[in-house]
């Protein structure tokens, strides 16, 4: 087996070789390679501690000394170049309290995560696979290294990465790690929101972002995620549809771009239903209000796995307005800009777009005509340079200062007014207008 490094890995392991220590790539890159996938980043695993390690190289960032860890720089390129080492004890599922350097690479590979994960390679020896990544590769298994529930007791977080892989590279999780992530997933409580949080959006952006159903399967939402498995539990359109409101989520992600903010929303754009659902006249369900309720569910999600802020207020927007009615008419378009927001309402043609391919009725095809002509619309009212806002409505405040209105709330309540009548009548957009309009206005207030 031969791997293809990057010249400035194989100088960095010659130059250690050079001194004495022995050094391989290690983990993902590896992985990455036999896989024929080109690696984001190349680990080099060594047994030089980080002090010499910082003698040998100029140029070099102390990235995690305590952890064996020396960032080198070489070119415009950086490799992370860290002592092998084992784990110590482990506190609460979560890291290790201290790290032991170690001389033995065998040690190193058997403190990694997965098969897949814990091979190592230098172009002297060739792959070192001690624990049958090789053949787990080749038969698309993600499997613990030694026994999972240590492996899984040991850090937590390892539970969810299983599932990130298995989506990430379309694997399967072998039977005897299911059934210690099914025992040990409620420890996930243990692992900081941070973490969990990386893991999650890499799952939602992955190529099989609808594994993330096993997270469910496997009894992981219901610590990490449990409005997750309310939709998993709640009908669609009750008694006519079966199918469950999570089942349709996790059809619709495939149908968005493996991005944060689409692919979050998309997972949680019903998460407002089983909250209000209720019957209609006919036994129907309805959900009256859901967007809004979503809104709401969705922000202490995203808050509590401490999520920034951008991300919490674009998805919650996006929640709450989903749903919205598109009038098909630039005036209706641009009442929908107004309403929704500059910002959120061109993020709901994708987001309609995935909620349609996922949906199975005969009105499907209706649905998408409908929402390319809205589509359409929105580009001509940009294009056109339409005013949906303050920013290019043709009068100021302090115009409106200038024909003797005090300052204060009524020139906010008159100018909404005049933007709202230049959204219905793009023709009112010109000063004189607009100032004939406000004093008009004055008059019958
Ligand atoms: P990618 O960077 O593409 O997401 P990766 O395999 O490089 O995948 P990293 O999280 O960068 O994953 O970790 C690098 C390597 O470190 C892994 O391949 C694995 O060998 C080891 N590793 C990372 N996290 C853990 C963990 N929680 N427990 C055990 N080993 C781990
Ligand atoms: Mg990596």
């Amino acid at each position: 087996m031969e791997i293809q490094i990057p010249e400035g890995a194989e100088v960095i392991i010659r130059e250690l070789n050079n001194h004495g220590f022995d050094a391989y790539v290690v983990g993902g890159c590896v992985r990455d390679s036999i896989l024929g996938k080109k690696p984001d980043d190349w680990d080099i695993t060594t047994s030089a501690k980080p002090l010499s390690i910082k003698k040998i190289f100029k140029r070099t960032i102390d990235t995690g000394i305590k952890h064996g860890t020396v960032t080198v720089l070489r070119n415009k390129n950086r490799y992370e170049v860290t002592t092998y080492r084992i784990d110590g004890e482990y506190e609460d599922n979560r890291h290790p309290k201290d790290v032991i350097f170690t001389t033995d690479l065998a040690g190193d590979l058997k403190r990694r995560d997965f098969t897949i994960n814990a091979m190592a390679y230098n172009p002297q020896r060739g792959l070192i696979d001690a624990f049958g990544g090789m053949e787990d590769l080749k038969n698309r298994i993600i499997r613990c290294v030694g026994s999972p529930e240590e492996r899984f007791s040991e850090d937590a977080l390892r539970i969810l990465r299983a599932v990130r892989f298995s989506a990430q590279l379309g694997f399967v999780i072998e039977n005897d790690t299911q059934s210690a992530i099914r025992k040990l997933a409620p420890n996930l409580v243990n692992i900081s929101a941070e973490r969990i949080q990386a893991e999650l959006v890499k799952l939602l952006c992955s190529q099989n972002p609808h594994f993330f159903k096993q997270a469910y399967e496997l009894g992981i939402t219901k610590v990490i995620l449990p409005e997750f498995d309310d939709m998993m539990i709640t009908p669609r359109e009750f008694p006519y549809h079966t199918d469950k409101i999570g089942e349709h989520a996790l059809h619709s992600l495939q149908f968005i771009k493996p991005e944060k903010i689409g692919r979050l929303s998309m997972l949680l754009h019903d998460v407002g239903k089983p909250a209000v659902r209720g019957a209609d006249a006919k036994g129907k369900n309805s959900f009256i209000g859901y967007g809004e309720r979503g809104e709401v569910i969705v922000k202490g999600i995203l808050k509590r796995l401490k999520f920034d802020n951008d991300t919490v207020y674009k998805v919650s927007k996006i929640i709450r307005w989903h749903d919205y009615p598109f009038l098909l008419s630039e005036r209706g378009i641009r009442r929908g800009i107004y309403e929704v927001g500059e910002d959120i309402f061109p993020y709901l043609f994708r987001i309609k777009r995935a909620d349609i391919e996922a949906q199975n009725d005969e009105k499907k095809e209706e649905r998408k005509i409908c929402l390319e002509r809205a589509e359409n619309l929105y580009k001509d009212v940009i294009r056109k340079n339409q005013c949906v806002s303050l920013k290019t409505l043709h009068i100021t405040g302090n115009d409106l200062i200038e024909l003797g209105i005090g300052p204060g709330k009524e020139i906010g309540i008159l100018l909404k007014y005049l933007l709202e009548t230049v959204i219905d009548n793009t023709e009112y957009n010109k000063k004189e207008i607009l100032l004939t309009i406000a004093k008009n206005r004055l008059e019958k207030i």
